[in-house]
């Protein structure tokens, strides 16, 4: 591949005294256009642990695999929203992303959200905030998980791993994302949304 972002990739791991000018990212500098390839990968682990102390100012440290600049890169895509964003995730508590999902609410982003019921009674805060803000969510209560972790953007493009959306997840465990915009991936996952989307309505006890 040789699109800007996957060079930056292979860049940021060939040459670690220039990896962090990569990803240093605003917002702004993201406009993902439709044909260009987006393909990225961000690990976790309990390297990154202490990292959840300075996560307020939203500066990275000096670790190489600091947290906070994937999960800047994350929020930035999440922020790239501009029609609709579809969420299908396991556990949502990461009080950071749930803010900037409220952003985009306030833009008037068309945001549907499926959980696990089972996994919002633990620590329903979160997804409170967001039914409160009027944002669409859908869960049901079955012996079998919703165990997804993923979410869709603009039908364009992909955020799918092993990670929850949680603290724990991105500080502590390992875990992985992918972000890309790969259209036959995107097409799957946005057609298995629209199942679950319609499925978890028709279950009408099991919708929270
Ligand atoms: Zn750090």
């Amino acid at each position: 591949m040789t699109n800007g972002v996957t060079i930056q990739y292979i860049y940021r791991y060939k040459n670690n005294k220039e990896y962090i000018k990569p990803l240093v990212i605003l917002p702004t500098e993201i406009k993902p256009k439709v044909k260009e390839p987006i393909i990225e990968v961000f690990f976790f682990s309990e390297n990154c642990a202490h990292c959840r102390t300075h996560l307020d100012s939203n500066f990275p440290c000096s670790n190489r695999n600091c947290s906070i600049l994937s999960l800047r890169r994350f929020v930035t895509y999440l922020l790239s929203s501009r029609r609709t964003l579809d969420i299908c995730v396991y556990f949502l508590t990461c009080s950071l992303i749930v803010k900037q999902i409220l952003k985009l609410k306030r833009r008037n982003i068309y945001i549907r959200v499926i959980t696990n019921k089972e996994a919002q009674d633990v620590e329903p805060m979160q997804i409170l905030i967001l039914r409160r803000a009027g944002i669409q969510i859908r869960s049901r209560k079955s012996t079998y998980l919703m165990h997804h972790k993923f979410a869709v953007i603009d039908n364009e493009i992909l955020i799918t791993g092993s990670a929850n959306w949680t603290l724990q997840a991105f500080f502590g465990n390992c875990e992985n994302l992918i972000i890309t915009n790969q259209c036959e991936l995107v097409q799957a996952y946005s057609l298995e949304f629209e199942k679950l989307w319609f499925r978890f309505r028709m279950n009408k006890k099991a919708v929270l």
